[in-house]
């Protein structure tokens, strides 16, 4: 109890452990996790006594290993900042992200799921996604967005 009240009292006015800080810990772990699996290839190769194979996994090993420790230090940085009002600003900013690029796979799976039954394709003039159902030939196609007018094969 006491060493939690301690601990309390050290985090006061830090930023603590926020979504940013468990995603770099999940990045760290996974850093770390493939550096041992480069460890073990690298000796694998050399056991076959292919050298260049063992000296590549050799290098990746130390560049994985390289990168778990700085992001860990990251972590740390993070986690113990007591500038929290950036720290939280940086946590707002990577949420957001972390949700464009989930509903970006979304889409994704969703064009993938419905791809027999519709053409999937982007507005030239400003990149915005539209759908058309597929086997109707050439169409015209007017985006949503800009309402630019163009001819598609679906
Ligand atoms: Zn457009």
């Amino acid at each position: 109890m006491r060493f939690r009240n301690r601990l309390y009292q050290f985090m006061q006015g830090r930023n603590g452990v926020d979504a940013f800080a468990k995603f770099l810990n999940r990045i760290s772990l996974g850093c770390f996790v493939s550096a041992i699996v480069f460890t073990f290839l690298s000796l694998v190769f050399l056991r076959h006594e292919a050298n260049t194979a063992a000296t590549v996994f050799r290098i990746l090993y130390y560049v994985f290993y390289g990168i778990g420790i700085i992001v860990t230090i990251w972590w740390f940085f993070r986690v113990f900042s007591r500038n929290v009002a950036k720290r939280q600003a940086e946590n707002t900013r990577f949420l957001y992200r972390m949700q464009k690029v989930k509903r970006r796979i979304a889409s994704l799976k969703q064009q993938w799921k419905d791809r027999k039954t519709y053409k999937y394709f982007k507005c030239p003039q400003c990149g915005q996604r539209i759908r058309a159902p597929r086997h109707k030939g050439k169409i015209r196609v007017t985006c949503s967005k800009c309402s630019n007018v163009f001819i598609t094969k679906t």
